[in-house]
Formats: C-alpha cells, sequence, structure tokens
C-alpha cells in the first residue's frame, strides 16, 4: 500500500472538511487527509498563548508526519467560523501567522496556509 497522507489544521466546522480534503488531494497528489481539528484553529495557532492546545495540534501533526510519512501540512482558516469570528482580513492575517508558528516546529514538509471562503472555494493564502 502506498496510500500517501496530508495533513490538515482544520475548523471543526462540517462545512470545511470536504473543500480541503478534495482540494489537497488535487493540488498535491495525495490520497487522503489526517485532520486535525479545533474550533477557530487558524486563531489558537497564530496566538502567544493556548500552550496547552497548541502541544497537542503539534503532538497530532507530528504522528501524521513521523507514522504515515505525510509532507505536506495545510493550516486552514474559514468562513463564518464560530469558533473564530472574523471578516476575510481577520482570516488571512491569522493563517499567515498561524503558518508561520507551524513553520517553526520544524517539521519535515512543505506548510501552505488555505482559507475557505463563503463559497466553500477554496484561496491559497501565501
Ligand atoms: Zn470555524
Amino acid at each position: 500500500m502506498n496510500f500517501k497522507f496530508g495533513t490538515a489544521i482544520n475548523c471543526i466546522d462540517g462545512r470545511t472538511q470536504e473543500p480541503v480534503i478534495d482540494f489537497m488531494k488535487q493540488k498535491y497528489g495525495i490520497d487522503g487527509v489526517d485532520m486535525v481539528t479545533f474550533p477557530g484553529v487558524d486563531g489558537v495557532v497564530s496566538s502567544l498563548g493556548n500552550f496547552n492546545t497548541i502541544a497537542l495540534i503539534r503532538n497530532a501533526v507530528a504522528i501524521s508526519i513521523e507514522k504515515h510519512g505525510s509532507r505536506i501540512i495545510a493550516v486552514v482558516g474559514h468562513f463564518d467560523c464560530a469558533g473564530n469570528p472574523g471578516n476575510r482580513e481577520h482570516h488571512y492575517s491569522q493563517i499567515g501567522k498561524a503558518v508561520q508558528q507551524v513553520s517553526s516546529w520544524n517539521f519535515d514538509g512543505k506548510i501552505v496556509g488555505l482559507y475557505v471562503n463563503d463559497n466553500r472555494q477554496i484561496e491559497e493564502v501565501n
């Protein structure tokens, strides 16, 4: 079996899962996405507090990278997020900061920022 994994750090929001999976499979030639979810996760990972939650997220991503061989990590924010309310610019800013934070974890992989817009389309943030 050569199932190719990717990784997404995504909101719990049920509107975001399928667009992210479809986009990542198409764009990165992977077969499936390990989904690490937390409400409003772009806001959580981009902030300087939340050490415990960020540690849990990092541990989950580490399993995907180290055990599943994922080499692509997407950090996702989205329109109408209940866990992290704000407009598109708010999310773009936090997704950018979250990508920097995840980059500092030094995993062997590419890190990208994605925004799921009000048409459930994926916008590449970085
Ligand atoms: Zn959300």
